[in-house]
């Protein structure tokens, strides 16, 4: 078994204690040489400049291969294309390309007049710029909105078909889940790879409210390991070890590149990093 490749996913600061924090966040990881980062775009479009601006400096204070999040929510297919175009101008080359959810109050996704109507259209659009590697989103446990997984990993394909080069999967927490969504998409002529998202659970009430709302399953086992660690007070000790396991069952089962959602706390991925054999890899800057 090799050491996996891996990515981090960060979100933009919304204060200046924010920005130290994600700055933090990115000094913890940076050794341990992701392929690259990802900075998410808020809901309903809302942080569209500070994730431009974290874009920016990340790519280039840090030197790692950044990839922005971008949404087709209340925005003009002009003004998105130029967003993509200014990320290609400031050497940013790749782009999470999503549809994104209602804004706060709405209901469901509704297109702008003039707006891309879904990310199929918005994949299309970036992918005949020719500037980027475009990655996309998946739903391993289907998305709340698609009617069956069938339905689900044929809308997937579209993505891929579109120009996505490979797909980053909704956080879950059973391997096998993941094994019979990549057997699927196999079986459906998807040939992208599809890479396992993981959370670290690093808060145990807000990962429960999450999951519900993305029809993510919490197993049982889980939910009684943190009933009894939030009483002992481990559960970052619970969290790393329950993230490690998944992860190894993963590389076991020929997994080779593993995306963490950090929310901006490094630590537990860090940790998990380290325990699967990912060392952090000296940099010629540290050194000379
Ligand atoms: P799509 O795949 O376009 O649609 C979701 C599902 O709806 C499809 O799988 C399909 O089953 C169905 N569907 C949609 N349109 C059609 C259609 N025309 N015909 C048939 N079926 C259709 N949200 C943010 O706001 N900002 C972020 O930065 C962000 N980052 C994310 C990163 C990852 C890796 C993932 C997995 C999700 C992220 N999200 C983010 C959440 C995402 O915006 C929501 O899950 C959203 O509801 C779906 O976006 P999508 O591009 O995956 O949707």
């Amino acid at each position: 078994m090799s050491t996996p490749s891996v990515s981090f996913e960060f979100f933009p600061p919304k204060s200046l204690e924010g920005s130290f924090r994600l700055w933090d966040c990115v000094n913890t990881l940076a050794p341990l040489a992701p392929t690259f980062v990802s900075v998410t775009y808020g809901a309903g479009g809302t942080t569209r400049k500070l994730t431009h601006e974290a874009v920016s400096t990340i790519h280039k204070t840090s030197g790692l291969n950044v990839a922005a999040h971008l949404t087709c929510v209340d925005a003009t297919r002009a003004e998105t294309m130029e967003i993509a175009q200014s990320y290609a101008d400031a050497g940013v080359r790749e782009i999470v390309a999503l549809r994104g959810d209602a804004p706060k109050g709405q209901e469901k996704f509704t297109a702008h007049p003039d707006g891309f109507a879904s990310s199929v259209e918005l994949i299309e659009s970036l992918a005949n710029t020719g500037q980027f590697t475009i990655r996309v989103g998946a739903y391993p446990e289907k998305h709340p909105e698609a009617p069956d997984q069938a339905a689900d990993i044929a809308f997937l394909k579209r993505k891929i078909d579109a120009g996505a080069s490979s797909a980053i999967t909704q956080f879950f927490f059973e391997a096998d889940t993941f094994f019979r969504f990549r057997d699927a998409c196999v079986k459906a002529g998807i040939d992208a790879p599809i890479i396992p998202g993981i959370l670290p659970i690093e808060n145990w009430n807000g990962t429960q409210k999450f999951s519900a709302q993305c029809g993510t399953h919490i197993p049982q086992v889980i939910h009684d390991a943190f009933t009894n660690a939030t009483r002992d007070g481990t559960t970052d000790l619970l969290a790393t070890a329950l993230a490690t396991e998944l992860c190894d069952e993963l590389l076991r089962g020929g997994v080779d590149h593993l995306h963490f959602y950090t929310l901006n706390r490094p630590e537990l991925t860090r940790d998990v990093c380290h325990a699967l054999g990912i060392a952090p890899k000296a940099r010629l800057q540290n050194v000379a």
